[in-house]
């Protein structure tokens, strides 16, 4: 790895994988890194050692993958694997950490594409053994070929909930039932999106197809349920949830939940990037235009780590950064950028009129996710529970930041990536406060586990 490149990608999901191709084939030196062992993202995980039983059952939209990835690796881009970044300025310096050592590396260019992660909402009994992400599950998945035993529950709402559903239902997984959090009302303030929606109809055909294959199956979708809880004395034994007046339970061993994604903010915001609140999204996101551009000149983002869009729009905004960074490099005129991006921005915009309807299909409802009974745990490092917080609140800390100086919360292993944005939801709902882009825990450097180990291996001069 050299110190400095033109640009550096971070992230190798459709928006890097497609940017890196298509700087690289103009000529310009780049760099992708991921943490990763291998190119693809969280969609197209694993794809290129994926055995094609497997493929077969993840679907159309994982084989699109393939592409993708061999596009990249024909291209002259440098590609370095388990490599994460854990600091990013402005000037476009960022830490890594390669093969277990520290490094500091520049660019002109740094192109954000570092993807989403799966939204925390606690509830009693998330911390217990059994209980986990649906996306993780899809990870075990992807990345080894585990599934759940049979009689998993599956709760939540969200694309990727049905799509595990129908995953797993291709690979042969008894699922008990599906737990729809989604309250009854979205669907009447999703309608009015509809018409738009349409313009993007493939995705309301993959969904209905999702939805006819799970019945099929006989799976039960028991929808508009409420107060879901994990039970058992020292891993999940059972699953209970509010259906109208009536309290109801499962017995399982393994519960799946999935409350939608949100975009990857520790670098962005680390950098000191402007963000701004999403209401639809239920999510802080960076402020970027259509070409990627931040409040920064150095730093461009794309993909889900800028705002929610899915995977094809990714690769779209992938690619219209990178002729927007290829423009300024001088690489390409304004004229030839605009005609090259054509097609791109077109594309982009059709596929994201399906957003405002999703968006308000999946929008969780607040008490879910600020309504949490005391006794629930919200940071799940520090053992920090709602109640505790509320108290913190009550005595007059009534930002974020503040009570996590008084409880730790947010100060465990993860660095406040599963409490934050529920400290913040519980402070603006007991403060009365409006939920905005300061709202959050503050982030500095390292976003990711350093240990003082691989910091020094930084000045190799003076570890004697
Ligand atoms: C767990 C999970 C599973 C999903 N599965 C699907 C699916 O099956 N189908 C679907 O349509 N959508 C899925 N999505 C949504 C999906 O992620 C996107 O729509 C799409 O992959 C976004 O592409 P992207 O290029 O923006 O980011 P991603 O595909 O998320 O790629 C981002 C990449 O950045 C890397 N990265 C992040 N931070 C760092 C760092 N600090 N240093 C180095 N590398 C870093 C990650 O390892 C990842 O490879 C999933 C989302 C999640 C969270």
């Amino acid at each position: 790895m050299k110190s400095h490149y033109s640009l550096v990608i971070i992230g190798s999901g459709p928006a890097g994988l497609a940017a890196a191709t298509l700087a690289a084939d103009h000529g310009l030196d780049v760099a992708l890194l991921d943490e990763q062992n291998q190119p693809g993202g969280q969609i197209f995980r694993n794809m290129e050692s994926m055995p094609a039983s497997r493929v077969e059952i993840l679907g159309g939209d994982y084989q699109r993958g393939q592409e993708l990835v061999e596009a990249f690796r024909a291209s002259d881009a440098h590609y370095f694997p388990e490599t994460r970044v854990w600091s990013l300025n402005t000037q476009g310096e960022m830490g890594l950490i390669e093969q277990g050592m520290a490094r500091m590396i520049s660019a002109d260019k740094v192109l954000i594409a570092n993807g989403a992660m799966e939204r925390p909402v606690p509830f009693p009994g998330w911390t217990l053994p059994g209980v986990m992400y649906a996306g993780a599950g899809q990870i075990l998945f992807k990345q080894a070929g585990l599934v759940p035993m049979d009689g998993v529950v599956l709760a939540g709402s969200g694309p990727l909930l049905l799509l595990l559903a129908w995953q797993y239902i291709r690979a042969g997984v008894t699922i008990q039932a599906i737990l729809d959090t989604a309250p009854l009302t979205n669907l009447l303030r999703a309608l009015p999106h509809l018409p738009r929606a349409l313009m993007a109809h493939h995705y309301i055909t993959k969904g209905l197809e999702y939805q006819n294959e799970i019945k099929r199956a006989g799976v039960p979708i028991i929808k508009g349920i409420s107060s879901l809880e994990a039970q058992g004395e020292m891993s999940l034994e059972r699953v209970s949830y509010r259906k109208g007046l009536q309290r109801q339970q499962i017995e399982t061993q393994c519960l799946l939940t999935h409350f939608g994604v949100i975009p990857h903010v520790y670098l962005s915001r680390a950098a000191g990037l402007k963000h701004h609140w999403d209401h639809h999204q239920q999510c802080l996101r960076p402020v970027s235009d259509e070409w990627g551009e931040t409040s920064s000149r150095t730093l461009f983002i794309a993909g889900d780590g800028g705002g929610i869009g899915g995977a094809r729009s990714a690769e779209h905004a992938g690619r219209l950064a990178a002729f927007q960074i290829l423009y300024q490099q001088e690489m390409l005129t304004k004229q030839q950028r605009n005609q090259l991006a054509k097609s791109d921005r077109q594309w982009m915009r059709e596929d994201l009129h399906i957003r405002p309807f999703l968006e308000r299909l999946f929008h969780l409802p607040p008490a879910l996710l600020n309504r949490l009974p005391d006794n629930t745990i919200v940071c799940r490092c520090e053992e920090i529970t709602a109640g505790e917080i509320r108290r913190e609140i009550a005595s007059g800390h009534d930002h974020s930041n503040q009570v996590k100086f008084i409880t730790r919360s947010g100060m465990g292993a993860c660095q406040g990536r599963q409490c934050s944005q529920a400290v913040a939801q519980i402070v603006a709902d007991q403060s009365n406060q409006v939920i905005s882009s300061q709202s959050l825990y503050r982030v500095r450097p390292p976003v990711a586990s350093l240990s003082l180990g691989q910091l020094a291996s930084l000045f190799p001069e003076e570890q004697e």
